[in-house]
This record gives C-alpha cells, sequence and structure tokens, in this order.
C-alpha cells in the first residue's frame, strides 16, 4: 500500500484504519481557508478554493468519496448549487452514474418540481426537473457543506416525491457543532472533514 497521505488505495472508511482517516482528514484540512464575517458578520465561511486548486487535494476527496459508494450501485447524483456541482460531477465521473443539478428559483429550463427551505434568515426555493429522477432511482446526494442541513432536507424531499431512493447524503465538511443530523434523521450522512 502506498504510504501517501491522499492515496487513492486508503481504504478510510474501514474500522481497521481508524488513524490513517484521520491523517485523510488532517490534510484536507489544512486546505480549508476559515474566511471570518463572510458573507455577513459572525459567520466563518469555509472556503474550499485553496482545496480546489491543489490537484492532490481535490482528487483525494473525490477518491474518498467514491470509496463509500463505489458498490452501492448508484444510478444519479444530485447536487446543489453552485459548489455542490463541483464535487457531485466530479464523484459522477468516478462512479459511472448521471448527474443531476438542482437550481434555485427559475433557472432550470423544463418544467420543475419546488420546495422551499428555511434559512438563517427568511427562506429559499430549490428546483429539479421533474424528470430528472425515475422511480426507485439509486440516488446521492453531494454537497460541499453541511452546516444546519436545511438544505438537504429539502433536497432529500424532492427526490423523494419523484420516487427516488436515497442511499446516502455526502459532504466535504461538515459543521457537527449546528447538529445538522437532527433535521436529517434516517439518512446515511458521511463527510470528510468534520469541525
Ligand atoms: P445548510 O442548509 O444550513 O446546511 O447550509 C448548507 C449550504 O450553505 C451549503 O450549500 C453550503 O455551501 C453553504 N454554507 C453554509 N454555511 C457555510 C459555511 N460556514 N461555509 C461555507 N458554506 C456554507
Amino acid at each position: 500500500m502506498k504510504c501517501d497521505y491522499y492515496s487513492t488505495q486508503y481504504t478510510v472508511y474501514s474500522k481497521q484504519n481508524t488513524v490513517k482517516k484521520e491523517e485523510v482528514e488532517m490534510n484536507l484540512k489544512k486546505l480549508i481557508r476559515d474566511v471570518p464575517d463572510f458573507p455577513k458578520q459572525g459567520i466563518i465561511f469555509k472556503d474550499i478554493t485553496p482545496l480546489l486548486g491543489d490537484a492532490k487535494g481535490f482528487k483525494a476527496s473525490i477518491n474518498n468519496m467514491a470509496k463509500k459508494y463505489k458498490d452501492k450501485h448508484i444510478d444519479k447524483i444530485v447536487s446543489m448549487e453552485a459548489r455542490g456541482f463541483i464535487f457531485g460531477s466530479a464523484l459522477a465521473m468516478k462512479l459511472n452514474c448521471g448527474f443531476v443539478p438542482l437550481r434555485k428559483k427559475g433557472k432550470l429550463p423544463y418544467k420543475t418540481i419546488k420546495e422551499e427551505y428555511q434559512l438563517e434568515y427568511g427562506t429559499d426555493v430549490i428546483e429539479i426537473h421533474e424528470d430528472a429522477i425515475k422511480p426507485n432511482d439509486q440516488v446521492l446526494i453531494v454537497d460541499d457543506v453541511l452546516a444546519t442541513g436545511g438544505t438537504a432536507k429539502a433536497v432529500c424531499s424532492l427526490i423523494e416525491k419523484l420516487g427516488g431512493k436515497i442511499v446516502g447524503i455526502c459532504f466535504l465538511i461538515e459543521l457537527s457543532f449546528l447538529n445538522p443530523y437532527d433535521k436529517l434523521k434516517g439518512y446515511e450522512i458521511t463527510s470528510l472533514i468534520k469541525y
């Protein structure tokens, strides 16, 4: 086995390899930049652009996400605009599955169904094409950051309305201190980096 922190051969989720999983997390964490007070006062924004700009780091993120789901027969990856698209589409290539973009209101050209969800202040709406998911499609949701879980919950609702089966929800980063799992009970959640 290669002894590279970013090795694609790492079994990062294996119980026997917890130390290595921590090493992968530690190395990916070095590529996440904290930006205080963005986009507003009091928020510490997790900037993923240093990771995206690092060939090894970006590849390691996708490879380690893929490990967990490579044998789960995923039909579709569903991601939210805009940063979710980066990880979701790269992972879809790796898992040989389709990619479904979810967008803010009014952006998708064909017939859509929509879901309103709670933001810190106010609400927002996301949409999906009504034919994007077929009944019983095995679906993996992918996004960059899990914060309160409100967005992911709305995505789950849209997929289930179309008859899709949610195999899991996968994030690069999870802000555990915001207790996002409270909103996502019953779903299998994976995050490569936890704060
Ligand atoms: P939430 O619905 O609260 O889980 O928020 C998730 C969405 O907001 C994700 O699509 C993230 O891209 C974005 N987000 C929330 N908090 C942060 C943060 N501190 N840093 C970066 N992105 C964030």
